[in-house]
């Protein structure tokens, strides 16, 4: 594989592309840049100098960003994609999250952020894409995690929300290190980390339902105090 990361940016603006490729250029990425969905996906299916992360705008002729992100991964492709858009609701970033995006930046947008979570995203990918390029399925605590549908323990279980996923994913990726609440804040919900809300201590309580044997004496998903959570993976020694 080469050392130098191969980004797709999808963009119909033509200054929005300019100065992006001229920016991760400056990087030292490589960089292709294409300005519609079609053409997208038909770079992204070359097998010669693969890419290796898609940055997605959203409103594109054509094709729009969901699509083209949903028609990537009913490939099977788990390339990272981060997807831009001018519209900063969050139904659409959580649809944007349902199609299979793994980050979702508003325009206008700040280089650094941008350069930022380009480098986080390549850099779980590849050390994800390590341990397991294909699997869909996970186990946690003996439950069954579906990456492509969501659904733990099969159909008639139970489903997880984009964000749900989102934030379990997280924790397989940064197994037994506590994480401050601040982190997750920013890295799962896209939020500043200092904003003052118990929607990850809400998640994690959903997440304690569906994984522990006994929810309120949690031994995967951990709070701790003064400090943040901790995912424990492995089954604890009786
Ligand atoms: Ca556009």
């Amino acid at each position: 594989m080469s050392t130098t990361p191969h980004i797709l940016v999808v963009e119909d603006e033509e200054h929005l592309a300019f100065g992006l490729r001229f920016n991760l250029e400056a990087e030292g990425f490589r960089v292709t840049t294409v300005g519609d969905g079609l053409a997208a996906l038909d770079v992204l299916g070359q097998a010669d100098d693969p890419i290796e992360l898609v940055v997605l705008d959203l409103m594109l002729p054509g094709m729009s960003g969901y699509e083209v992100c949903e028609k990537l991964r009913q490939r099977g492709s788990s390339i990272p994609v981060l997807m831009l858009s001018a519209r900063s609701l969050s139904e659409d970033r959580i649809r944007g999250f349902g199609v299979g995006a793994d980050q979702y930046l508003c325009k206008p947008f700040e280089l650094p952020e941008l350069l930022a979570r380009i480098k986080a995203l390549l850099h779980r990918f590849q050390s994800g894409a390590a341990q397991s390029p294909t699997e869909s399925t996970v186990s946690v605590n003996g439950h069954e995690v579906d990456f492509d549908t969501y659904l733990v323990d099969g159909p008639e279980g139970t489903q997880l929300t984009a964000l749900e996923m989102k934030l379990l994913r997280y924790f397989l990726n940064h197994p037994e290190r506590v994480i401050p609440k601040g982190e997750l804040l920013k890295e799962v919900w896209e939020q500043s980390p200092n904003i003052q809300t118990r929607a990850p201590d809400q998640f994690i309580l959903r997440l304690r339902k569906i994984f522990e044997d006994d929810p309120s004496h949690p031994k995967h998903f951990l709070t701790i105090r003064d400090a943040g959570y901790r995912f424990v993976p492995g089954t604890p020694s009786t």
